[in-house]
């Protein structure tokens, strides 16, 4: 599950990062961030995107600053 369950540390503030997400939908016509891990769900058929490398994105946010960092881990 958790492979490099490291803490990540805010490079504005050092403050800790929280783990999450920003989903790829529409919840208003604007981005939102989601706290913890995105549920895995593929739509039939999935992707064709001619054999290049996907990778999830985990977007941490900080707790104190707010800022946002984004991983995209393999
Ligand atoms: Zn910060």
């Amino acid at each position: 599950m958790a492979e490099n369950e490291q803490t990540k540390v805010c490079p504005k503030c050092g403050k800790q990062l929280q783990e999450g997400y920003i989903p790829d939908r529409f919840y208003a016509n604007f981005q939102v961030w989601v706290s913890g891990q995105p549920e895995k769900r593929f739509l039939g058929g999935g992707l064709d995107l001619d054999g290049k490398t996907t990778l999830n994105i985990t977007t941490f946010r900080c707790q104190t600053c707010a800022y946002l960092e984004s991983y995209a881990k393999g």
